[in-house]
């Protein structure tokens, strides 16, 4: 059952404005929602102080611990006084009065200092030994004269022409790492850097905080597993492998021990042999209390003190459920794999890292500007993924609006960031702190906001073999020409029909943007292959059969798109079945088809051919684009420029189904 966040009557706000009988049966549906705060405070006092089991690891296996206990150093290191350069082992005394013009000779002892050589023989007054970097200082030796500033006097002598201090060039034992002195601390996540650390000093072995062994379990009929064929209505699972993934990040050993299906009696056990093996269950899926969702249920059944939080004010996640039993943390994830990531990341990973005995994670921050309005819930703490952008006077945060269910966002969005409880909106301009998913920004060369098309993939891929980062933003033909109008983007695709002129695109352009032709792309009905309704008839032909066939349903496009006007036109005063069905894309509209929740519909022909759908031409559609003059000299952009009017381009653009525009 797909959660409708937002819209449900059990948020705080509602529910404190309802009589009393009211609220109790909202309790009902959300227990208590309980502010993020509220609820990781109740979760970590039911969980903590707790003591964390510790084993011995060898070195190798032993990154990413915390160190259980204080490392002592067992050696000094260096173990011996040792030269930092290639040179001569000397007496200091016997060079104070060397210099330009009165060189001092001495006699070189029969033996040379190789790293890994123990010293035989002393450095006596007026000699000197050869010592290689690392090499042992000898008895009686106090400095070292680099060889450059010494010259050959026969076979067994030097001149040295300046004088030097004791103790120059020289690592005294210890000086690294005293014996006795506390190398690391306990709690100290261990790195490459602590681990050359204790190698250092010969440790082989370390005792370590135990990692939090985490079974990991899906839930739902419609989950399949990746590498598996996907079934009709069926969708991979996103949540096992990414919190998986998420678990082992944060210093814990996951176990995905995969679906369960939406049965109370097998979950239960797969739930209960879970805990029996592991520190601490994570389960996503089933939160929703739709029918099907099971798991908070089960879990008053599997130990004290059972269910502490059952909906946070969180979006996305407000169904998250935190229960402790019998001492072993069991959260329920919310299935959306966004909703789950987030709520992971807030609220399961701070107890994750305490029991693993990390630190907190310090997660790197930035400053940007917000530069749309972004709408909140009053009364949640929500979270909105955001792509970076450079503009001239810093960094933008453009909101990725996706909601809940999409994955995809990830691969676009630097990170994210938080509107407080208390607000009911961010307003455009605003300065916003965003927590960035790596702790390295690393701004595009090129940004294009606007409206995608796989086409435009194909013009970029060289740019992005070239080495430059290309951000392409997908908020559709308006609001890529509203980003191009504040100058933050260098380019934006747009698909505008304008009704009074019948061209596209240029009337839409104003100052400050040019017009840079992009590709045609040929709209047309699309339908099922071998449906002999629309079988070799033309688009008004194929239109006056679906109007003709009242079992007939068609797939609409969404008001605005150049692609409606089209079908409207089409249609005339006509409003079949179907009509009010709008989504926003070509690739939806071939979707609905293919997987007959539609009969006919009008997309554009590379999708309808990707789909594996019959395709009847109608009217080429213009994708161009509205460049912004004052980055126009750009590298990236005139690299942009080159790629579009490139042999290559052109040739994969119609191999894909587009037409050049030039
Ligand atoms: P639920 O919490 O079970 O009601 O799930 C809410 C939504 O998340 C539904 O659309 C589920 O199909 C989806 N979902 C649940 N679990 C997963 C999963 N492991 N991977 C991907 N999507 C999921
Ligand atoms: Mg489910």
């Amino acid at each position: 059952m797909p959660i409708c966040y937002g819209t449900d009557m059990s948020s705080e706000m509602t529910r404190k404005s309802l009589p009393k009988h009211r609220a109790s049966v909202d309790q009902d549906q959300f227990l208590s929602i309980l502010s993020r705060e509220d609820a990781l405070a109740r979760f970590e006092a039911a969980l903590f102080p707790r003591a964390a089991p510790s084993e011995p690891r060898p070195l190798a296996d032993a990154l990413g611990c915390a160190l259980a206990a204080d490392v002592v150093a067992p050696i000094d290191v260096p173990p011996f006084d040792r030269s930092n350069v290639d040179g001569f082992a000397v007496r200091a005394a016997d060079l104070a009065a060397a210099g330009e013009a009165s060189p001092v000779r001495v006699l070189l002892n029969d033996e040379v200092i190789a790293c890994g050589t123990a010293p035989t023989r002393p450095v006596l007054s007026g000699t000197a030994t050869p010592i290689a970097t690392g090499g042992p200082v000898p008895r009686g030796a106090d400095a070292i004269v680099m060889v450059e500033h010494t010259q050959p006097a026969g076979p067994r002598a030097i001149e040295i022409r300046r004088a030097a201090t004791p103790g120059q060039f020289v690592s005294y034992a210890g000086s690294d790492i005293a014996r006795g002195e506390a190398l690391l601390r306990a709690g100290t996540a261990i790195g490459s850097r602590e681990i050359g650390m204790l190698a250092a000093c010969g440790i082989a072995q370390v005792e370590v905080v135990r990692r939090p062994r985490v079974a990991v379990l899906s839930t739902g009929d419609e989950l399949v597993q990746p590498g598996q064929p996907l079934r009709p209505a069926a969708i991979y699972d996103t949540n096992g492998a990414i919190v998986a993934a998420a678990v082992n990040e944060n210093g814990g050993e996951a176990s995905f021990l995969g679906a369960v299906a939406d049965d109370e009696e097998r979950l239960e056990a797969a739930m209960r042999r879970a805990l029996a093996t592991s520190d601490m269950l994570v389960v996503s899926g089933g939160t929703s209390k739709g029918a099907g969702d099971l798991s908070h249920r089960i879990i008053a059944r599997l130990g004290q003190p059972g269910i502490i939080a059952h909906g946070v004010a969180l979006k996305p996640g407000k169904p998250l459920c935190l229960a402790v039993c019998d001492g072993k943390p069991v959260i329920i994830l919310p299935g959306f794999p966004t909703s789950a990531m987030f709520t992971f990341h807030d609220m399961i990973v701070p107890v994750l890292r305490r029991m693993a005995g990390l630190p907190p994670r310090s997660d790197a921050k930035v400053t940007a500007t917000v530069p749309v309005r972004i709408g909140s819930e009053l009364g949640r703490t929500e979270f909105v993924m955001v792509s970076l952008v450079e503009a001239a006077d810093g960094l933008i945060a453009y909101p990725s609006g996706k909601g809940s269910g999409a994955i995809t966002s990830f691969a676009q969005a630097d990170g994210f960031l938080k509107v407080d409880a208390l607000a009911d909106q961010m307003p455009a301009g605003s300065e916003a702190e965003v927590t960035l998913f790596t702790p390295h920004v690393r701004v595009p060369d090129l940004v294009i906001v606007g409206s995608h098309c796989t086409g435009l993939d194909l013009v970029t891929a060289p740019l992005a073999r070239a080495g430059l980062i290309v951000r392409s933003i997908a908020v559709g033909s308006l609001g890529g020409l509203a980003a191009a109008k504040r100058g933050e983007c260098d380019l934006a695709p747009i698909h505008l029909f304008d009704e009074k002129s019948e061209t596209y695109n240029t009337p839409y352009l104003g100052d400050g943007l040019e017009l840079v032709a992009g590709w045609r792309r040929m709209q047309g009905i699309v339908f099922r292959k071998g449906d002999t309704r629309f079988e070799g008839l033309n688009a008004e032909g194929a239109v006056r059969a679906a109007l003709a066939d009242p079992a007939c349903i068609m797939v609409n496009r969404n008001q605005g798109a150049g692609t409606r006007i089209l079908i409207d036109r089409l249609l005339g005063e006509a409003r079949p079945d179907g009509y009010s069905n709008q989504p926003r894309s070509h690739n939806a509209v071939a979707a609905a088809v293919a997987q007959h929740r539609a009969d006919w519909g009008m997309t554009i022909a590379p999708v309808a051919h990707a789909a594996g759908l019959g395709f009847i031409p109608l009217a080429e559609e213009h994708y161009d684009f509205a460049l912004v003059t004052a980055r126009k000299q750009r590298p990236a952009v005139q690299a942009f420029l080159d790629a579009l009017a490139s042999e290559q381009s052109r040739a994969a653009l119609t191999r894909a189904g587009f037409r050049p525009a030039n």
